[in-house]
């Protein structure tokens, strides 16, 4: 705690020399016709440093720069009264913009965002130095007589241009972001920078040492090619460089500006509307840069991300493209099903479906393509290289690009063949009866509701097997299901093609007739009855005889399968009432 303390105050005295060097320097150096300084770097140094410290910290690093500012301003200032109120208004400026830059953004941003430079520009190059600007010229009119708007004016130029340009540089330095990016380059990357901030210098040297010709606008293509090949710290470094180039030889005589006959200050001012206005040029594309290169570095890291999971994964990622072309397949397709990749680039989805499921495929396609905002959930079957039936599951949604467009599809495909033969599994079993193979109640009720749906007529037969229970008591109850089990291949060796067998349960059984009139199916039913009277079935050393009746109905369109069913059943009542082994029709 005590360390910390300590540290923090070795900390802002190091600041608070800085800040003298700075502020000694600048109005040593450029101070003219008696007012303030051309460029006022120091306030910059101090806002930087502000803006990486909460606000319960300012006190060491305020106290140690209020004091440089009073002595250097006792110094080469104004003195007398003015010290302490222009010391008191260098620190409310830095507070300023300090404030605003730690509530609006990120310090990470620095240079990053169009959003930073705004709140950059708005707070530090015109609200705090326009305000204290105001404050100054006020307390040097009134403590010294000089005149207001001409000092105002010389202080918010000199202050606004100081901290827009010095600040962006001392906010990189502030907190090791620029020695981490210089870490991150490369040795050429950096040798690079080097030669461009050189040239950079070298330019403005040969544009403001001469003062011969109008060559202001020379400057501007090293620090132009500064910003796009060096990036944000390059970009600020040269703007500093311009700026002392110029500033100095500006002040002392020399440079283009020079050829104009107007005063110093007029000359001073005009230069530093030279500086700002190259500045406007170069932070906003810097701004734009560093944004395109996060956006890039992000691209890729989520590129990397993704290619991890599509090359691991056994599912398959598709992209198709608005026209419903293949625009990329993941590798994983070839362990899937066999295929290359970049055979099937450019081919129709077709390439990978079964023709039947090709018009769901398509309406899904478009659904998505209409609803940007919908995942599709559909099972298609396809087939591998080898021609093997498969089935897969898809997931499927738009990619739609920045402007809302959307420019095709993205589905992760999954084959579950192996799932869906068992889900076929348990259904055929969930309708068939396990002794006889044949379908169950179920079955027959699907059966029948389906063709009573679809309005067309025919028969249903009932058919039970006459003194069942007496076969069971006397051969034993496996006997029994021997002699079904024959019923069932009996009987239905004996019907028609497009008949139906279920067994109902126990020893009933029924039989649906499709398109038959009540004479073809008492016919066919006849043939079964007979069938089954002539069979003899042989089960251990005993020959078992057995008997069916069966009652007859029709069934048509508007009629429910309960009522067919009962019809049957009341047939059958007559069937066994008088006498067995025989068919009886519905009335
Ligand atoms: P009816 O001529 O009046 O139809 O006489 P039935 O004896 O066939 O009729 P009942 O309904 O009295 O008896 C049916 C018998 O069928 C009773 C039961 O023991 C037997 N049964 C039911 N399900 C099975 C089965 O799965 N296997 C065997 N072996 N017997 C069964
Ligand atoms: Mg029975
Ligand atoms: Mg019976």
């Amino acid at each position: 705690m005590e360390d910390d303390r300590t540290s923090r105050w070795a900390q802002a005295l190091r600041l608070g020399c800085g800040y003298f060097i700075l502020a000694a320097g600048t109005l040593a150096l450029t101070r003219f016709d008696g007012g303030v300084a051309f460029l006022w770097i120091a306030t910059a140094l101090l806002t930087a440093r502000l803006t990486v410290l909460p606000a319960r910290e300012w006190g060491p690093p305020i106290a140690a720069c209020f004091a440089a500012s009073v002595a250097t301003s006792a110094i080469w200032g104004f003195g007398g009264a003015t010290v302490v109120p222009l010391a008191t208004i260098n620190m409310l400026e830095s507070a300023i913009g300090a404030t605003f830059l730690r509530r609006l953004v990120h310090r990470e941003e620095v240079l990053n965002s169009h959003r930073w430079l705004i709140v950059f520009i708005a707070a530090n190059g015109i609200a705090a130095p326009l305000l204290t600007a105001v404050l100054a010229g006020v307390t040097v009119s009134a403590t010294l007589g000089e005149p207001f708007l001409g000092n105002a004016l010389h202080w918010y130029n000199g202050h606004a241009l100081g901290t827009l340009a010095f600040m962006p540089i001392f906010m990189l330095c502030m907190d090791g972001q620029a020695a981490r990016m210089v870490q991150r380059m490369k040795g050429r990357k950096l040798l690079e920078m080097g030669a461009l901030l050189a040239l950079v210098a070298v330019v403005s040297a040969i544009t403001f040492v001469q003062s011969t010709a109008p060559l202001l606008f020379l400057p501007m293509l090293p620090v132009v090619l500064a910003t796009f090949r060096g990036g944000a710290l390059s970009s600020a470094a040269s703007i500093v460089i311009l700026t002392l180039i110029g500033g100095f030889a500006t002040l002392n005589g020399h440079g283009p500006v020079a050829l104009s006959d107007a005063p110093l200050g007029a000359r001073m001012q005009f230069l530093q509307l030279y500086i700002a206005c190259t500045m406007l040029t170069i932070l906003p594309a810097t701004a734009e840069l560093q944004q395109r290169a996060r956006l890039f570095r992000r691209l890729s890291e989520s590129e990397a991300r993704y290619r991890i999971l599509t090359e691991s994964s056994t599912d398959i990622v598709v992209n198709i493209d608005r026209h419903g072309r293949l625009q990329f397949v993941s590798a994983s397709i070839r362990q899937v099903n066999g295929r290359d990749p970049e055979t099937l680039i450019g081919k129709p989805i077709s390439a990978l479906l079964k023709s039947d499921d090709l018009a769901r495929a398509q309406t899904l396609f478009r659904q998505i393509m209409d609803d940007p905002e919908m995942i599709g959930v559909q099972e298609f079957r396809g087939q591998t290289r080898d021609g093997e039936d498969r089935w897969y599951e898809t997931h499927s949604r738009a990619v739609v690009d920045v402007a809302g467009t959307v420019t095709g599809i993205v589905c992760s495909v999954r084959d579950v063949t192996h799932r869906k033969a068992a889900e076929e599994r348990l259904a055929r079993a969930a309708l068939t009866d396990p002794l006889t193979g044949l379908i169950n109640r179920r079955g027959l009720d699907e059966e029948l509701e389906k063709r009573l749906a679809s309005g067309a007529g025919g028969c249903v037969a009932l058919l039970d097997l006459d003194h069942f229970k007496q076969v069971n008591d006397t051969y034993g109850h496996a006997a029994g299901d021997e002699v079904l089990r024959r019923f069932a291949t009996l009987a239905r060796s004996s019907i028609r093609d497009q008949d139906i067998i279920a067994r109902l349960g126990g020893e009933e059984f029924a039989i649906i007739l499709p398109d038959a009139t009540i004479n073809q199916a008492h016919l066919v039913c006849d043939r079964v009855r007979r069938a089954i009277g002539d069979a003899r079935v042989r089960v251990d050393d005993n020959v078992i005889g057995i008997t069916v009746s069966g009652g007859v109905a029709t069934y048509r369109g508007h009629q429910t399968a309960s009522d067919v069913l009962r019809n049957a059943d009341r047939a059958l009542y007559r069937a066994k009432n008088t006498g067995r082994d025989r068919l009886a029709t519905a009335a």
